[in-house]
């Protein structure tokens, strides 16, 4: 039996025979090795209830818990409910959802948790090449001759793709450049590691396009075959008033020397292919569509796109971020890159659901960051979270706990999680492995998953959910589906003549290697755009004790570690600090520090430990649920979001840091979560 692995976006094919785990490809790492061992641990078994937050729950039957969804959604409008749905269930899972919710429901409140991970990548490659598909693929790496690493720990988060790159640099002597504020493991294999300041990615990629330019390095052939709007940009680039751009100007705004953003520059022009790869550092940022944007302008500048020339490859974090992207789970969206927006959009799905949308077009996109704020207006009465962990992976967690004691929370989890404890009604989730369906990985792969193991008795898959609750909705004509293959089968037809045209579900990819094979992109124009970007420089610390805040994600695990700490010690809590920095404010590793956001008035706490981080920047990890600390990271990250992604920044809070002179001396404000109720 086959499946993907259900950690990490690099989605590896895993064969179960007996319990017995073997790679169908490339050899997992130790989270895919060890994927079975926390299906067996803890899990939630029986739906669990109670109407009044102070209550303890009670156990119900099935059949109470589908009284109590239908009782709930049938009495309220179509504004006052929100689905919050993962990039860790199955496509047919996530396209059941948003068929229920936007097509017969009529609410176009749902979003996914990757909004949080990687809501950008589909903007930025919209912008630039007309549609939100991945033009990447592993066979493009293979090819290139540069990887540039944009802000992600691939060494930690996606090993086996870390690994593979690893072996194109031992084999074929493929050079390797890193951009991280956080010399992180990955850092390791780098032939180049330019430890930029945080958020000054658009200084540094418009300082090499500028280095570029007036070097007439660019690839004049290339812009005019294949691009448009280049006039505009280079004129922004070169503009007299932009002198931010200068290499001594941008040296002293990202922290790297002026030779730095000159060698990168040579390196990246001299390399017949470049596939620069991004993720976190990107995406999760106020600007991050616009640090997308001023990476792809590069490509495009010096003709590194395309089949044996290069593209700028998003890495999706969570296993099926790439699936939800193509059934349209976020807000405004529809299947197969349609918008809600777009009456002809519309119409094709309409044809193929058997419903109007015109009533749930009319609602604005509302995505989970603003959705928190609309349920402490009260507009919002009803919250269905699926698969994921908000109270710890949200930022501003003070507020998110408020929101969730607020709300009537239902929550479809496999194990108690720290959003299970705030929760009205708790649905005994069935984990992949032990249901079917498909998922598609960061390269357009599709896996059919099939069931390896047997699930906990009176567990159920969000598959079998939504076609019970359907039905007894009066839906049920619309959900008849015998099996997951039959919706799948449905998603395959919506996507016919898309970018996303799915060919099969055996670990098949869609598409060409290089999506845009013919050179021909879904522009007006067919041609690749150049995108204008703002000049941004980010505030600067004022104070001595004042830090830039980076959250960074703990080697090994997964996420909020609901499954890894299943199989494996969890490391502690702590603050990584430059030992320069530490010494200036007399603090030793290992001493206790109080980490102050003061905009939002929250602290949290952690020992210090030294690495080489940035100087000015303090890395805290924001794996760690309240099961490990009784102040998450996220307590002191601010829900400011991309304007255009919508994306929050988890990578620049401006904090102050104290040292607590004695342990126990945490005198601030501890904020414990509202409902941690035992059962
Ligand atoms: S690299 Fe990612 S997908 Fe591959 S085995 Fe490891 S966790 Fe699973």
């Amino acid at each position: 039996m086959k499946i993907q692995c259900p950690y990490c976006g690099t989605g590896c094919g895993i064969e179960v025979e007996k319990n017995r785990i073997k790679p169908i490809k490339d050899a997992l790492c130790k989270r895919g090795m060890d994927f079975l061992k926390p299906l067996s641990k803890d899990r939630l078994i029986t739906p669990l209830y109670r109407p009044n937050k102070s209550e303890d729950f009670i156990s119900i039957s099935w059949e109470t818990a589908f009284r109590i969804l239908k009782q709930k959604l049938s009495g309220l409008t179509p504004e006052e409910i929100y689905f919050y749905i993962s990039a860790q269930i199955l496509t047919e899972e996530m396209y059941l959802f948003n068929k229920l919710a936007k097509g017969f429901l009529k609410t176009n409140n749902i979003d996914a948790n990757s909004r949080l991970c990687v809501a950008t990548p589909p903007v930025v490659y919209q912008k630039a090449f007309g549609s939100p598909a991945t033009p990447c693929s592993y066979e493009c790496l293979e090819n290139a001759s540069l990887i540039v690493i944009v802000g992600h720990n691939p060494a930690s988060n996606h090993p086996v793709l870390f690994r593979k790159i690893a072996n194109l640099k031992r084999k074929k002597g493929v050079k390797v450049i890193v951009i991280d504020p956080y010399k992180s493991e990955t850092t390791k294999i780098a032939d180049m590691h330019i430890q930029l300041n945080p958020a000054t990615d658009v200084v540094f990629f418009n300082a090499v396009a500028r280095n570029i330019l007036i070097r007439n390095l660019e690839d004049r052939e290339f812009i005019e075959r294949y691009t448009e709007n280049f006039e505009e940009f280079a004129k922004d680039i070169l503009s007299l008033s932009r002198e931010e751009y200068h290499l001594k100007n941008a040296s002293k705004i990202c922290g790297v020397k002026e030779e730095e953003i000159e060698k990168f520059a040579t390196e990246w022009v001299k390399a017949k292919s470049v596939v620069s790869t991004f993720a976190m550092g990107i995406n999760q940022s106020v600007i991050a569509t616009q640090k997308g944007l001023s990476l792809i302008n590069l490509h495009l500048l010096t003709g590194k796109l395309g089949k044996g020339r290069g593209c700028p490859f998003s890495i999706t974090g969570q296993p099926n971020a790439m699936g939800g992207r193509e059934v349209g789970y976020f807000t405004g969206k529809l299947p197969s890159f349609r918008s809600l927006y777009n009456e002809r959009d519309r119409k094709e799905v309409e044809a193929v659901w058997n419903t109007s949308l015109d009533e749930t077009a009319k609602m604005k996109e509302l995505t989970i960051v603003e959705a928190i704020d609309e349920i402490l207006r009260g507009k919002i009465k009803f919250l269905w979270v699926v698969g994921t962990n908000p109270a710890v992976s949200l930022p501003n967690l003070e507020k998110v706990h408020k929101a969730l004691e607020e709300v009537f929370l239902v929550v479809s989890e496999a194990y108690l999680t720290d959003t299970a404890k705030f929760a009205n009604l708790i649905l005994p989730a069935k984990l992949v492995g032990e249901k079917e369906g498909t998922m598609t990985n960061s390269e357009r792969v599709v896996s059919a998953c099939e069931v390896v193991v047997s699930p906990p008795p009176n567990t159920k898959s969000e598959f079998e959910v939504l076609i019970e609750l359907a039905q007894r909705l009066g839906f049920g004509k619309e959900f008849s589906y015998s099996s997951p293959t039959e919706v799948f089968e449905e998603i395959k037809l919506l996507t016919k003549g898309r970018e996303c045209e799915y060919r099969g579900r055996n670990f098949e990819r869609y598409g060409d290697a290089f999506l845009y094979s013919d050179m021909k992109f879904p522009t007006e124009s067919s041609k690749a755009k150049f995108n204008k970007v703002s000049l941004y420089i980010p505030p600067k610390p004022v104070k001595r004790e004042e830090f830039v805040l980076i959250t960074l994600h703990l080697i090994k695990v997964w996420n909020t570690l609901s499954k890894t700490e299943k199989v494996q010690e969890i490391p502690p809590p702590v603050a990584l600090m430059n030992e320069e920095d530490a010494k200036m404010l007399g603090i030793k590793e290992g001493e206790e520090i109080e980490i102050t956001n003061p905009n939002l008035n929250t602290k949290i706490r952690r020992k210090v430990k030294f690495a080489d981080i940035k100087r000015g920047c303090i890395g805290v990890y924001f794996n760690h649920g309240y099961k490990y600390t009784e102040t998450p990271a996220n307590l002191v990250v601010e829900d400011k979001i991309d304007p255009y992604s919508k994306q929050p920044d988890y990578k620049f809070n401006l904090v102050e840091i104290k040292r607590l002179k004695k342990k126990n001396e945490f005198l601030g404000k501890l904020l414990v979560p509202l409902a941690r109720k035992q059962l």
